[in-house]
């Protein structure tokens, strides 16, 4: 244990994702022997973020207004909707250009380990958009492992009786992994050669 102010950073770091002791040791005396002005932008990026950025009411993106750039753009398509795990998936998408419909994020996937179910994610408001938006299309774009496969599965089942036109990306995907380690060339043909979800 150390004193004070450098195990309060130890223990807050160490509470991030991904973080383990370790490295939040590692890095709470990077940030102790860093430039002071640098560290004070670090601090005030993470406080802005937390003040400024709310998510889009309509589609779950992270937005510093309402409703997001892409729900704002009358450009997009509005009868097609792409669903993802996070924000950062519809940034993955973005990146091909091989889409202009609009997104729903939702919030993650089902992970029964995790005590993520159905409930947790933002499926209820996709049914309430579907009742509401004249959607002919949902792309389901969850990631390519076993928590984006059974997020899929579930919706596909789901949506199903609606009667709406549900597909999945292709596959060719690295398993395993996130949308956002696919490279754009692949993840937009995933895209186009999009199949029916509903078998
Ligand atoms: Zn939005």
């Amino acid at each position: 244990m150390y004193e004070g102010a450098v195990q309060d950073l130890i223990d807050e770091l160490g509470r991030l994702p991904g973080i383990g002791p370790k490295s939040a040791q590692r890095l709470a005396f990077h940030i102790l022997e860093a430039d002071a002005e640098d560290m004070k932008r670090l601090a005030a990026a993470i406080v802005g973020v937390k003040e400024r950025v709310k998510f889009c009411q309509i589609c779950g993106n992270v937005s510093e207004q309402d409703t997001c750039a892409i729900c704002r753009d009358p450009r997009r398509d509005p009868s097609v909707i792409c669903v993802v795990e996070e924000s950062k998936d519809v940034l993955a998408v973005e990146r091909t250009r091989a889409y202009r419909g609009r997104y729903h994020v939702l919030g993650g996937a089902i992970n029964p380990i995790a005590g993520i179910g159905p409930d947790q994610l933002r499926i209820r408001e996709l049914l309430t958009r579907l009742n509401d938006e004249q959607v002919t299309e949902i792309i389901l774009a969850t990631n390519p492992n076993l928590e984006g496969e059974a997020t899929s599965t579930y919706l596909a089942r789901m949506l199903k009786s609606i009667g709406v036109k549900v597909t999945r990306l292709a596959s060719g995907l690295p398993v395993g992994g996130d949308l956002e380690y696919a490279d754009e060339v692949t993840l937009g043909r995933a895209f186009e050669g999009r199949r029916s979800a509903i078998g």
